[in-house]
Formats: structure tokens, sequence, C-alpha cells
């Protein structure tokens, strides 16, 4: 895990939640509490989803149980051109971002890549060792213009608020 990421709390929107106990970070302001599991932080909005998660309970409903399982994902076997292409103009302070990170595929675009996904399944199976976040894309905990280049394959059009999704974007990418 990156410790240098401005992480925000998806609670109360604290920018840089840094109150780190053994396997989890909580919230200096608001004191919620976010589990660590294998270095991913799970930083989404629901409390339950969280406790349940990083307690490997099962999950109920569909969306719901989809975080514990990655095996709808599409693989996807090398970055496209234009994505590298367009990486290779960003500029600025910060990682590079991906919303989506699935099979983790495109976890070597960059040195300072950071997947995010809303599946912890997801990221124990295909980063281990790699820095990221458990999270959802409409609600990315990382403070506003911190990220320099920010990139999502195949992963808004299963999202239900693109709009939301794509107003998080706007707001981690740096200017
Ligand atoms: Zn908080």
């Amino acid at each position: 895990m990156n410790h240098k990421l401005p992480l925000i709390c998806p609670n109360c929107s604290l920018v840089r939640i840094e109150v780190p106990l053994d396997e989890s970070l909580v919230c200096s302001r608001c004191s919620a509490t976010f589990p660590i599991v294998e270095s991913f932080p799970i930083l989404l909005e629901d409390k339950t989803i969280r406790t349940n998660l990083a307690s490997g309970n099962e999950l109920d409903g569909a969306r719901v149980a989809f975080y514990q399982n990655d095996e709808g994902y599409m693989p996807i076997s090398e970055p496209q051109p234009l994505l590298l292409s367009a990486l290779s103009f960003s500029a600025g302070e910060g990682p590079v971002l991906e919303v989506g990170s699935g099979r983790g595929a495109f976890r070597n675009i960059a040195g300072d890549h950071v997947a995010l996904d809303l599946s912890l399944a997801a990221l124990r199976r295909n980063l281990a060792g790699h820095s990221g976040l458990c999270a959802s894309a409409d609600l990315i905990p990382l403070a506003s213009a911190s990220c320099r280049f920010v990139f999502s394959v195949q992963t808004l059009e299963h999202i239900p608020s693109t709009d939301r999704a794509f107003e998080e974007i706007d707001r981690v990418l740096a200017p």
C-alpha cells in the first residue's frame, strides 16, 4: 500500500484519514473504521459491507455479492496504444489511478499505478502486493486533484451511477 496516498474518508470526506490501527484506518473526525485486508484498505461507505468483507462473511444480494467474486471480469490482454499514448502526455503530481482494475492487466502501466476496484476478491487475486483500494467509482476515497492521470477500461458501463463516477473522476484528476 502506498502510504503517501491522500485518502479521504468516504463517510465524512475528511482529507487524509491517517490514524492507523493495526489492521485498519480510523477517521479522526467521524471515527469511522476502515479495515485493511492484505494491504488493501476497504474504503466503502457501507459499514456492514466493510465489516463483513474484512471478516470474510458471506454477503447477500446480487450487487453486494460482487464484492466477493471477480469471476465475471473480462480478461484483458494488453494496454491499448491509445491509452499508453495518452499516459505519455500526463504531467504533474500524483499517481496514475485505474478505476476498475479487474484482473490487473494494466498494473504495470506506470510505476505509481493505483488500482481501485469494488471487488476485494479481485484485488486480492490479481493485485497482491500492489497499491490498491477497495472502493466504489462513485465515491473515490482520494483527495481532490490528487491524481495526474485517471483511466478506466470496461468498467463505467457496469456502474449504476455513471454520472456520479464521471464527477468523481473529474474531481480527483489534477487540473
Ligand atoms: Zn470520517
